[in-house]
């Protein structure tokens, strides 16, 4: 049920895919991402898996291990997102002020730092800038990095290269999860922020802000 309601009509998640340093690793029908800056290895988000097994086999092709994962950025709290996080006993987590107490609260898991929309955080030669979009979950998170938009579940690639909003079984208020993508253009436009990709959780990446300018709620 749940595959079925993310497959249908959407693009393929391109395990290893790799741009500007970010690096896709595949963990079931969720993604997370890496990225390595000289303030060690970041994720995005802790994949589907208590074990966390996919990503530790990812980070094993990369020659890095679990323990040189010191920063991991949630984009929201659902436990496909989050489940591998205790596996990663030298990181410290980051999630929007709006969701941390409800990961702490309903994932049992601690997060250590909260992020305020549109602050950057400098990891030395990496900046993360984090943009809130609620609407997925209350408290949901984007994050722009070297360029690229990773969005996590505020929407998926249709396999027509197009951005769709994710199906409204797992959006906890469909509207303002659908009006929020629409906005997020607007605001991409307006602070003149350099995308040159979107990555998403449960789909592959598109290139470009044109699928994105081209959305509608
Ligand atoms: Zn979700």
């Amino acid at each position: 049920m749940i595959i079925y309601l993310i497959a249908c009509g959407t693009s393929a998640i391109e395990d290893g895919w790799n741009k500007n340093g970010l690096n896709t690793i595949k963990d079931g029908y969720v993604s997370a991402y890496s990225i390595d800056t000289d303030q060690g290895l970041v994720l995005i988000d802790a994949g589907g898996t208590k074990e966390a097994k996919s990503i530790e086999s990812s980070l094993q092709d990369q020659g890095k291990s679990i323990n040189d994962v010191l920063h991991i950025f949630l984009t929201h709290a659902h436990t496909d997102h989050v489940a591998g996080l205790p596996v990663f006993s030298n990181a410290q987590t980051y999630a929007m002020s709006e969701e941390h107490d409800r990961i702490e609260e309903e994932q049992e898991l601690e997060v250590l730092h909260t992020l305020e929309d549109g602050l950057t955080i400098d990891l030395g030669d990496i900046q993360i800038l984090p943009l809130f979009v609620p609407g997925h979950t209350p408290g949901n998170a984007v994050y722009l990095i070297n360029e690229i938009l990773v969005m996590g579940d505020t929407a998926m690639a249709t396999d027509k290269g197009e951005i769709k909003p994710s199906p409204s079984f797992f959006n906890e208020d469909q509207e303002m999860s659908e009006q929020a993508i629409a906005d997020l253009y607007e605001r991409i436009v307006d602070e003149a922020l350099d995308v040159s990709w979107i990555v998403f959780s449960h789909s592959g990446p598109i290139e470009g802000t044109d699928a994105l300018e081209r959305y509608r709620p």
